[in-house]
């Protein structure tokens, strides 16, 4: 055990899907190697799955009851991008599960990250883009509905809004959704967050991490939030599949630790996900990953 930051990692977050499928799941199988070799999964903690009511906090039951009974019709698989197999309905649970269990440890602890989560694009009764259960919704639920914490501002940097955390909580005063994003990348129709900030493609360091700063500031102001959840999305970076900004991999590092340094500053649990970062080459996007766990795990120190 490292002794420092905590992960939470489940060797089924790794689901397996037909060759050539888009969605670059052997990211995280590549990760827990690039985090071995850096020396952060001695200690790693294992969730284990949620039920189908623990997850009805954040979705419809019957949508819940669907994904779990494997019987989800055509479109909704369709929406959701990922083939609705037993596995793939696991991982989502266990993905939920773990994103809780670290906004737990960071209650104890200060900063907790789950290898896995970050699903901000599923809303109360679908999923969509790769997103089955909103894994952050499931845990502010929870920690909310046992009084283990009365305000929640969810920061989420992952380049696509997040529309399902947004849509979720739209009519909740106790959760602030802020969604650092780019204006023209899907989902084509934006939700509202309690803040959104659009970014316009190919948007450089400076500028991302000026609206950030300014953002960050604003959003606890206004949230006094007790947790901070953080979707630390790798898909701002300039050569991803899917992004259409353009930060620098020094860029992502100072986004990390600011989002990192700015809760701690202000004495915030933080619990981060994963979030969304594609690649047709798995080590150079396990690597990408990382950052946020070098830097978490510097703050820890
Ligand atoms: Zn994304």
């Amino acid at each position: 055990m490292n002794g420092r930051l905590p992960i939470v990692w489940h060797p089924d977050y790794v689901a397996p899907l037909r060759p050539g499928h888009p969605f670059p799941m052997s990211k995280y199988g590549y990760l827990r190697e690039a985090l071995k070799a850096r020396g952060l999964m001695e200690g790693w903690l294992a969730p284990a799955p949620l039920s189908a009511l623990q997850i009805a906090g954040a979705h419809d039951i019957s949508y819940v009851e669907r994904v779990v009974a494997g019987t989800l019709a055509k479109d909704e698989t369709r929406r959701i991008g990922l083939p609705a197999t037993e596995a793939v309905s696991r991982r989502a649970r266990l993905s939920s599960a773990g994103t809780l269990l670290a906004a737990r440890i960071s209650l104890e602890r200060g900063l907790a990250v789950n290898m896995a989560g970050g699903s901000h694009h599923a809303a109360a009764d679908y999923g969509s883009g790769y997103c089955v259960f909103n894994d952050v919704a499931v845990a502010a639920r929870s920690l909310l509905d046992e009084g283990l914490v009365g305000r929640i501002l969810v920061v989420d940097c992952d380049v696509h809004q997040g529309d399902g955390t947004a849509r979720i909580f739209a009519e909740e005063p106790r959760v602030f959704t802020l969604s650092l994003h780019a204006a023209k990348n899907f989902p084509a129709r934006k939700a509202v967050s309690d803040m959104d900030v659009a970014l316009a493609d190919r948007t450089e360091d400076a500028d991302y991490l000026a609206r950030l700063d300014d953002a960050l500031a604003e959003a606890l102001e206004r949230a006094r939030p007790d947790l901070v959840f953080y979707n630390a999305g790798v898909d701002p970076w300039e050569g991803d599949r899917l992004g259409r900004l353009a930060l620098s991999l020094g860029g992502l590092r100072r986004r990390d630790r600011k989002v990192l340094a700015t809760a701690r500053a202000a004495g915030l649990p933080l619990a981060a996900a994963l979030g969304g970062g594609y690649s047709r080459d798995p080590a150079e996007l396990a690597a990408r990953h990382a950052i946020l766990f070098e830097e978490a795990a510097a703050l820890a120190a």
